[in-house]
């Protein structure tokens, strides 16, 4: 999320089509996408993680390929990356929250 965005959840909310809340939940979310990003480059983040966000950007790019193009969500503003990444689900429905390490394992299988 840019400073720009930051900026605008804070002063200026009318000016986003569908702001997210503001609370712990979205809070942890993103510095979860975050702190993701950042480990991803050192092979710290577990594949069942990786697999979904995979499966996600694939859901964007059909679904939404302007938030794709972007790489940030027209809707909520957020960042595509970090949000793939994190727990969140997609303010208008490109993908659902992200399912833990045995859901995700059964849902594959
Ligand atoms: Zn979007």
């Amino acid at each position: 999320m840019s400073i720009n965005t930051v900026i605008k959840y804070l002063f200026n909310r009318k000016s986003i089509p569908s702001p997210r809340k503001i609370n712990t939940e979205t809070i942890k979310y993103f510095i979860q996408g975050h702190v993701r990003k950042f480990a991803k480059n050192f092979g710290l983040v577990d594949d069942y993680i990786l697999e979904q966000a995979s499966e996600r950007e694939k859901r964007v790019k059909a679904l939404s390929p302007r938030c794709f193009n972007e790489g940030k969500c027209y809707a909520c503003l957020c960042s595509l990356e970090e949000t793939l990444i994190s727990e969140a689900s997609c303010v208008h429905g490109c993908f659902g929250k992200m399912l833990k390490k045995d859901d995700w394992n059964n849902y594959k299988n």
